[in-house]
């Protein structure tokens, strides 16, 4: 695996490479990063990871400084990975050049874009700029963060021509979404996560056997606030295609953002 820190050094080693699937990622590498990156592998793709933790998607410092950082693990388990590349930009490199704004949409408005205001508009801001310098044929995203998967196929797609490929959330055994932010919850915090996917994976199921299922989910925000002791940003059945409300079509999900002891978790279902 070779190590890149300068986009300058990147042009330069992947200039004649037009099989290229990229998996950009903010570090802390688990289980759903590395699905991530064997799905470009067994599209026979020369595989690029990133990691880059970027300052203008997080709307508070404070969550930006405690972000979990652990490169020197990240980096022993991408090369037993057989990763070709790993791109270690720094923020410096990735802003000096011009680039396009971002505004979202009002009808995008939704869900985290509501309650973070400008995380997408960051997280735009800098997908455009690693997919200029990286020039992927493939793209490997997971639906664990399916807004923002949403919002990149939406705003990004076209003007790369890139294929955006969805790979499935990996969970614990006990229902967890693998995420790096997991780190930083206590074991009772875990618990408590574990009972609330687990709880929300049965409320999805009760939608899908039932018809007269109630579509206002308040009751069961203001049951998981109290019984966990979490404050729910928003839990809210929505399109799979399209994100509306109370729209929803044979398919659609289940998604949920809630802080526990000041760690903000996100998921759906
Ligand atoms: P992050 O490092 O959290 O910015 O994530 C980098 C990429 O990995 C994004 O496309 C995420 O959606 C994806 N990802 C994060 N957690 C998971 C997971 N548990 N399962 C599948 N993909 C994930």
């Amino acid at each position: 695996m070779k190590i890149i820190t300068s986009i300058l050094d990147l042009n330069k080693e992947i200039k004649n490479y037009k099989n290229i699937g990229f998996v950009p990622t903010m570090g802390g590498i688990h289980a759903g990063h590395i699905s991530l990156i064997k799905a470009s592998q067994k599209k026979k793709r020369e595989t690029i990871v990133s990691i880059f933790v970027n300052p203008t998607q997080f709307n508070n410092t404070i969550d930006f400084r405690k972000y979990p950082r652990d490169i020197k693990k990240d980096i022993v388990c991408l090369k037993k990975l057989n990763v070709n590349y790993l791109l270690l930009p720094s923020t410096k490199d990735i802003y000096k050049f011009k680039a396009r704004k971002f505004v979202l949409r009002k009808k995008d408005k939704i869900l985290c874009a509501k309650f973070r205001k400008g995380h997408f508009e960051g997280v735009l801001n800098v997908m455009n700029r690693l997919m200029s310098i990286v020039k992927s044929k493939d793209l490997f995203m997971g639906e664990k963060d399916y807004q923002q998967l949403y919002l990149i196929r939406k705003y990004l797609s076209k003007k790369f021509d890139v294929r955006i490929n969805s790979c499935q959330t990996i969970r614990t055994a006990d229902k967890i979404a693998l995420s790096t932010r997991n780190k930083l919850l206590n074991k009772k915090s875990l618990e408590k996560a574990s009972h609330i996917a687990k709880l929300l994976i049965k409320i999805k199921k009760s939608k899908l056997q039932s018809s007269k299922f109630k579509l206002d989910l308040s009751d069961y925000k203001i049951e998981l606030e109290k019984k966990f002791n979490i404050k729910v940003d928003y839990l809210e059945f929505r399109d799979e295609k399209n994100l509306k409300l109370n729209n929803l079509k044979d398919k659609f999900r289940l998604f949920i953002a809630y802080n526990i002891n000041k760690i903000r978790l996100i998921d759906n279902f």
